[in-house]
């Protein structure tokens, strides 16, 4: 699979120059996953995969858009495109794309994507906490997880909404090294915090030298990587 990561800024002020724009994801210039920046509608994808509506991933929730292809989502939102709610396997030309449902926040649905073709699955994650055990079967044999590199910290930013006892917020990178560790020996971070903005190349750094430590290959993201996932 070919995949082209668009967009590594997370929702936050900082910025750099190959961290700028908001997250996307394109798999072999076909298939979008997540529409964090208008722009991603420009390059001809045939359909959008969303992970959740929050803007940073879908723009069109503050920034209300006619959009002539299919969108899939969680949920539905309250303005325009309309989208089609996604809850089974959806095929696209030779790609499946299953949802996984994850825990991220307690107002917005959200879901992992695992995109397979002929023998090969990567899996796409927006921002997350954890996923249920019920689905980790789902994650076995990966080339590769692209998932949330918000918080550095191990624990992340985990809370509880005290009326429904839902947890939302953002794990930490380490915590998601060790959730996908078992089932991949590539992870790739985008949606970086402003943790990773202090120093860009000591974090990426510091990423690398994580996954070292746990024994999985970490790649860090860029606006504009391009990715031949057979020869990982
Ligand atoms: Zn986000
Ligand atoms: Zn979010």
């Amino acid at each position: 699979m070919h995949i082209t990561i668009l967009g590594t800024r997370g929702e936050i002020e900082q910025s750099a120059p190959s961290h700028a724009n908001h997250s996307g994801v394109l798999v072999n210039g076909t298939i979008l996953f997540d529409v964090g920046e208008r722009d991603y509608l420009d390059l001809g994808a045939e359909a959008a995969f969303i992970t959740h509506l929050h803007p940073d991933h879908a723009f069109f929730v503050t920034d209300p858009a006619a959009i002539d292809m299919p969108l899939y989502s969680p949920e539905q939102s309250e303005n325009d495109p309309p989208l089609t709610v996604i809850t089974e396997p959806v095929t696209v030309g030779p790609y499946t794309v299953t949802p996984i449902p994850t825990h991220h926040s307690v107002k917005v649905k959200s879901i992992a994507y695992c995109i397979e073709k002929a023998e090969e699955k990567v899996l796409y994650t927006g921002d997350m906490i954890w996923i249920n055990k019920e689905y980790h079967h789902l994650l076995e044999g990966s080339r590769l997880v692209i998932t949330d590199g918000s918080l550095v910290r191990k624990g992340g930013r985990v809370m509880r909404d005290k009326d429904t006892g839902k947890i939302y917020g953002h794990a930490g990178i380490p915590d998601l090294i060790d959730l996908f560790a078992p089932y991949t020996e590539h992870i790739l971070f985008m949606h970086f915090g402003s943790w990773f903005f202090k120093d860009v190349e000591a974090s990426a750094d510091r990423l690398r030298a994580l996954g070292e430590e746990k024994g999985v290959s970490v790649l860090v993201g860029y606006d504009g990587m391009e990715i031949e996932t057979g020869s990982l």
